[in-house]
């Protein structure tokens, strides 16, 4: 089959194999030949090449619920299981996922893999800091159950791993009591970068928050945006306060032409949507599936990009120097008249312990650019600029950094390649991503 990421920027030749549960996924692992090798796949939401090799391991049949504790806010699920089935089934019941990506499509397994984070990191960190316990399927065969406190080694290089230790086959996590579906929302309008800057600091013990930027404004205006913060509406605590509903999304149905995205649509987009949110109400009560999702209902829309597909360049930098970092970037993307539909600013907080988890205190940008030839020098600029402010990328989004750029902004991958030497002497867990990045044992 022809496998790709969201990005659709690389394609690859793959062979898919969907284990109807552990006990079959164990086979598979421990009868493949010692030079084979594969990764785990979960929906396919990561968008460059972490989920790519010839052989992908899909956890589609790895979906069962097996223990929901309303007492004590857990759940243990298979790893295929998609973050939108347990909200529907925890919501009524008043719980919640207490991290969530931008998009509910997205499996346990691969939400772990990348340590996924969302609009409120800066108060409750990653999705693995709410992970209680996971078990994978070693190279060997062999299944391990981790925590932060049993066989730790394996949990702290699994957490944020990207699949390359083993496969996680299920888990339990930690759950959130929230008293209803709806979000409150307020919007800050900031004129230029340093008000945006200024405005999520001012509003940082807000629950949610995330910027969206324009990114293509320059001068006096660059970096102008819309700040949306987010409370739990407290509301009377009804039953139909917490009641899931699924909404229906309307679907891209092709590619579109790509030439219909250059820097004149994206600058017409970027400026009407501004002044759009500059004139519209302040506050709003949104259901939370409006809120953390907007995305999901537009089903296919990695296909807008045209049929090369996009790259989503998402960075990190450090409290001093993302200012200006960011700044630096802005500049450069719109001199080189490139430009983004979605830039989104974000803040972090505290870095966890996970070996190659991405998010470490301070700000993170992220950029959508469609997949042109004359993109690439530019990106490789761009992560000069990241290095150069001791910043890094994020691999869950990455289908091209490069060795060195890797080796010098994730200081713990040494640490990391020894625990994988140890589970995984023989490489078998390998995807384009790892190999690319020198993740090898
Ligand atoms: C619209 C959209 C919005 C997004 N917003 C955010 C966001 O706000 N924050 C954020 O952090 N990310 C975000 N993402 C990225 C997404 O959350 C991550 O890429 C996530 O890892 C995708 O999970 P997946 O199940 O699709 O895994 P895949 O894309 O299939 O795989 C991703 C990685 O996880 C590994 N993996 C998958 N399943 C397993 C398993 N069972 N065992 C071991 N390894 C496994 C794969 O090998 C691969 O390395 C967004 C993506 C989209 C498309």
């Amino acid at each position: 089959m022809e496998a790709m990421g969201w990005g659709r920027y690389p394609k690859a030749t793959a062979d898919l194999i969907e284990p109807a549960d552990a006990q079959s996924l164990q086979k598979i692992v421990a009868s493949q030949k010692k030079s084979a090798s594969c990764i785990s796949r979960g929906a396919g939401r990561s968008y460059g090449d972490s989920a790519l090799a010839g052989q992908l391991i899909g956890s589609r049949f790895l979906d069962s619920f097996l223990a929901l504790d309303e007492q004590q806010q857990t759940l243990r699920c298979g790893a295929g299981v998609k973050l939108g089935d347990i909200l529907k089934v925890c919501l009524p019941r008043g719980l919640f996922l207490p991290v969530l990506p931008g998009t509910k499509a997205v499996s346990v397994g691969g939400a772990i893999a990348a340590d996924v984070h969302g609009k409120n990191h800066h108060r409750d960190g990653s999705f693995c800091q709410h992970v209680i316990q996971i078990s994978l399927v070693l190279a060997s065969g062999e299944v391990v159950s981790c925590s932060a406190t049993q066989n730790q080694e394996l949990f702290r290089a699994s957490c944020g791993g990207m699949g390359l230790t083993g496969a996680i086959v299920e888990a339990t996590l930690r759950l959130a009591a929230v008293p209803s579906r709806y979000i409150d929302q307020r919007s800050l309008v900031a004129n230029n970068l340093q008000e945006c800057f200024a405005h999520i600091e001012d509003n940082a013990d807000s629950k949610y928050s995330v910027a969206w930027l324009d990114c293509l404004a320059t001068g006096d205006d660059m970096g102008r945006s819309v700040l949306y913060l987010g409370e739990y509406s407290k509301g009377k605590n009804r039953k139909s306060d917490r009641k899931y509903q699924d909404r229906s999304s309307i679907s891209v149905p092709f590619s579109t032409p790509s030439f219909l995205l250059n820097k004149s649509s994206m600058s017409l987009f970027n400026s009407t949507y501004f002044s759009l949110q500059k004139h519209k109400s302040r506050t709003s009560r949104l259901d939370y599936d409006n809120y953390f999702f907007p995305l999901d209902r537009l089903s296919n829309w990695n296909r807008l990009y045209g049929s090369k597909g996009f790259l989503q360049y998402q960075f990190v930098l450090p409290g001093e120097g993302a200012l200006e970092g960011i700044t630096t970037v802005l500049e450069k993307i719109s001199k080189q008249g490139k430009g983004s539909f979605l830039t989104v600013l974000k803040k972090f907080g505290e870095a966890n312990e996970n070996l190659l988890s991405f998010p470490r205190s301070g700000y993170t940008l992220t950029l959508d650019f469609k997949n042109e030839t004359s993109l690439f020098p530019l990106l490789d600029e761009l992560d000069r600029i990241v290095l150069d402010h001791d910043g890094r990328l994020y691999l869950a989004k990455d289908a091209r950094m490069s060795e060195a750029v890797f080796k010098a902004s994730y200081p713990n991958w040494e640490a990391f390649m020894a625990i994988k030497a140890k589970v995984d002497p023989h490489n078998r867990f390998a995807s384009l991503q790892s190999n690319r990045l020198g993740l090898a044992t």
